[in-house]
């Protein structure tokens, strides 16, 4: 059975243009952006004729060997790696996709999540056509290729249809493209490698290979990328853009450009932000919650003023596979990846700094871990607003029913995860850290104002308001 075509769509993409390696490239640039997805990986590349492709499931190493890249031959080609989201783990799903149809040929990889997936994908199949995944990728490929007219011509007027969040990139024999909706949700940069062009996620998957950010690709715009050089397509753009904040909060690398702007000093200036809000008078120390929560924390040690210590350090090795020891340990998740120094901790009172809460159980899960290594006292300090609705646009968040702060005040949440004071950084103070107007963001996790309207049956029941399981459990 095919899974909910309406499942969540966190990834990263890739795309060069003009290169004598061209999948070696897209494979470290992959590596670079393996953050934002873990589950498949895949590179299709083109000779300017012949298209070669690989997919499979897991870590961009685990799929792809020198053999296979060494055997894709080319000049051009894209990229993808698919976060893991439940009930849609399967091969048929990895990306990009790609479309062989009488004497068309083309790729494509996405990034976001369409939100009038249903109503369009529904539309196609009373057509009669035939869907072998559940990814937004074949659902832009089917509309593809039900126009007429040029790939140009037929690109504009399936992106006016689609509604929510799309940043795509597409491979035909002989060209590379990259498009971004009007909204511009997720983030897409152009880069260039002397006279090759490069599509990413991120700039940190321009730096592993040595390309120069030029700008990004803009909300509402289609660039081309081929034998003709760069060219620029204007679609739909709206005027204001709604850019994910959850990117800058959480999801994209902190060495990475997003939006235009340095992601660690975003974060820093959070930290800091929540330091002037909420400043934990008496505390001894400043703790980052590694990794995610290490530049908030610096932020916050900055403003308050206290010492940064490292209380809690990470395993860089934890893999996918280990074998679990009898009798099990507990909570051997959190102790796998993350263990406390309990001669930093010991007897004093802490300041913990995470970038954000969601479900709260891992966070409870750390506190108790350090309790367990003697810190007298846990002052957690949040680097975001309470999450309070689930996104519909890219980022894997729960359903509503599990975001703790949904439907449990700062004290329950507090209690819940065991500290001895929880504050958030408000929505004000959020977006003063912003490099950008708040007017530019969507913040729809923090606010529920959703800038594109959902009409489709399955994103209308997560907005059901639910209790939470975590806290009635306790
Ligand atoms: P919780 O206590 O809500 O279970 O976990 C909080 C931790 O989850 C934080 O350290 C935060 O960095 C991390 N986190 C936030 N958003 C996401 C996400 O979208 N995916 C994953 N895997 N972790 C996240
Ligand atoms: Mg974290």
């Amino acid at each position: 059975m095919l899974d909910s075509p309406s499942k969540k769509e966190a990834c990263g993409i890739f795309g060069i243009y003009g290169v004598d390696d061209p999948a070696r490239l897209i494979y470290l640039g992959l590596y670079a952006l393996q953050h934002r997805g873990q589950e498949s990986a895949g590179i299709v590349v083109s000779d300017g004729a012949a298209v070669s492709t690989h997919k499979g499931m897991g870590l961009v190493s685990d799929v792809f060997k020198e053999q296979t890249l060494q055997s894709m031959k080319g000049t051009l080609g894209i990229g993808h790696v698919r976060y893991s989201t439940t009930g849609s783990s399967m091969l048929r799903n990895a990306q990009p996709f790609l479309v062989e149809q009488i004497d068309r040929i083309f790729a494509l990889g996405h990034n976001g999540n369409i939100v009038n997936v249903e109503s369009l994908r529904r539309k196609l199949e009373s057509r009669g056509a035939i869907f072998q995944t559940s990814t937004d990728s074949e659902l832009i490929a089917h509309l593809l290729v039900h126009k007429k007219g040029s790939l140009e011509e037929r690109l504009l007027k399936v992106f006016s249809e689609l509604k929510g969040a799309w940043s795509v990139v597409m491979l035909t024999p002989d060209s590379v493209l990259a498009a971004r909706d009007p909204h511009g949700f997720r983030p897409l940069c152009i880069g260039r490698k002397g006279d090759a062009i490069v599509f990413a996620s991120e700039t940190c998957a321009l730096d592993i290979i040595e390309a120069d950010y030029v700008r990004d690709v803009e909300p509402g715009e289609i660039v081309i990328a081929n034998r003709q050089g760069l060219k620029s397509l204007r679609g739909e753009r709206k005027s204001r853009s709604a850019m994910c904040i959850f990117e800058y909060i959480y999801f994209s690398r902190p060495d990475s450009m997003i939006f235009g702007h340095g992601v660690y000093n975003v974060r820093k200036q959070l930290g800091l932000q929540a330091a002037l809000e909420n400043p934990s008078d008496g505390a001894d120390i400043v703790v980052p919650m590694p990794a995610s929560g290490n530049y908030a924390a610096l932020g916050f040690a900055q403003g308050s003023g206290l010492p940064y210590e490292y209380g809690v350090i990470r395993n860089h090795y934890v893999g996918r596979t280990f074998i679990q020891p009898l009798p099990a340990v507990r909570d051997l998740g959190v102790r796998l990846k993350l263990n406390p120094v309990s001669t930093i901790l010991k007897g004093r009172s802490v300041v913990v700094v995470d970038d954000s809460i969601v479900r709260g159980t891992t966070s409870k899960l750390r506190t108790r871990a350090l309790r367990e290594a003697g810190a007298r006292e846990i002052h957690m300090r949040i680097s975001c607003p309470p999450i309070r609705y689930p996104c519909f646009y890219g980022i894997d968040f729960a359903s509503r029913g599990e975001l703790i702060a949904c439907s449990n005040t700062v004290e329950d949440i507090c209690r819940f995860i065991g500290a001895d004071s929880l504050a958030y950084l408000s929505l004000e103070g959020m977006f003063k850290a912003m490099p950008l107007p708040h007017k530019h963001f969507c913040a729809a996790c923090f606010t529920g104002k959703y800038p594109v309207l959902m009409t489709d049956t399955f994103t209308k029941t997560c907005l059901e308001p639910a209790t939470n399981r975590a806290v009635q459990a306790i």
